[in-house]
């Protein structure tokens, strides 16, 4: 369970998110809909503790600062990040050294099978294509078992298999009653994964829409309507 309760986050004069409050309950995938520069990021990097905000965040019932907190979720950033002179395997064994997994090496064998990265495994960190280090923040993420996981952007960067693999995995996650909370501001990307969605604009939700509750209406169009921004625009 992931609760954000009025967060507020500055960058100078910048109010890039204000009063943000939502909920993801255990097993449901949350999506952080908006147009760039909504502040969807914002909101990921503050629930992740890489910035500094106002308000409240609650991971699992736990303080989203503390220690415990932060064992039980993991972050894939829009942007991933490699150590240079760490090996694909090298990278997912540091990862799990660091939360003291045991008896992984299974789980990482079908991740890099999942991803096709398994002739990748002892390339290093800067000899990856984009898409490929996305891959491994992916499985960077995925191996602690985490309880709450939080993806910014996820699918960009990767290739129709990886995305059509990533969606696979995401709705097993949520069955095995995992928090799964999504930005983008592409909605076709996430059409068959979410339970819950928050349209963002300027720093604020303006609209949440539950899937079971929406009924015959179209959330594309709901969209467009609460953004007012024109559907060719997308
Ligand atoms: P996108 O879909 O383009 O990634 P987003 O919805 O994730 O956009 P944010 O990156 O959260 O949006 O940005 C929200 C607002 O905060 C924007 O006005 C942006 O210019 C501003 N902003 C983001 N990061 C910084 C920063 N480090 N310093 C100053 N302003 C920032």
């Amino acid at each position: 369970m992931l609760e954000v309760v009025n967060l507020t986050k500055k960058y100078g004069k910048t109010l890039a998110a204000d009063g943000i409050g939502f909920t993801v309950p255990d097993g449901k995938i949350g999506i952080l809909l908006g147009p760039n520069g909504a502040g969807k990021s914002t909101v990921i990097k503050s629930i992740a503790g890489l910035l500094r905000y106002q308000g409240s965040i609650r991971i699992q019932g736990l303080d989203a600062g503390t220690v415990e907190a932060k064992k039980c979720f993991a972050y894939v950033p829009e942007l991933p990040y490699m150590y240079e002179a760490l090996t694909v395997r090298e990278h997912i064994e540091f990862i799990v050294r660091a939360y003291g997994r045991e008896g992984w090496e299974e789980e990482a064998r079908a991740l890099f099978d999942r991803f096709e990265l398994t002739d990748k495994q002892y390339k290093l960190g800067n000899e990856l294509s984009k898409g490929m280090m996305q891959k491994v923040s992916i499985c960077c993420a995925l191996i602690i078992r985490p309880k709450v996981i939080l993806l910014d952007e996820p699918m960009v960067g990767l290739d129709p298999a990886a995305i059509k693999e990533l969606k696979t995995m995401l709705l097993e996650l949520r069955d095995e009653g995992c928090t799964v909370l999504i930005s983008t501001h592409m909605l076709e990307m996430v059409k068959e994964l979410w339970d819950v969605t928050f349209v963002m604009n300027k720093g604020h939700i303006l609209g949440t829409y539950v899937k079971e509750a929406l009924g015959d209406e179209d959330l594309e169009e709901l969209y467009f309507t609460v953004t007012g921004q024109a559907e060719q625009s997308s």
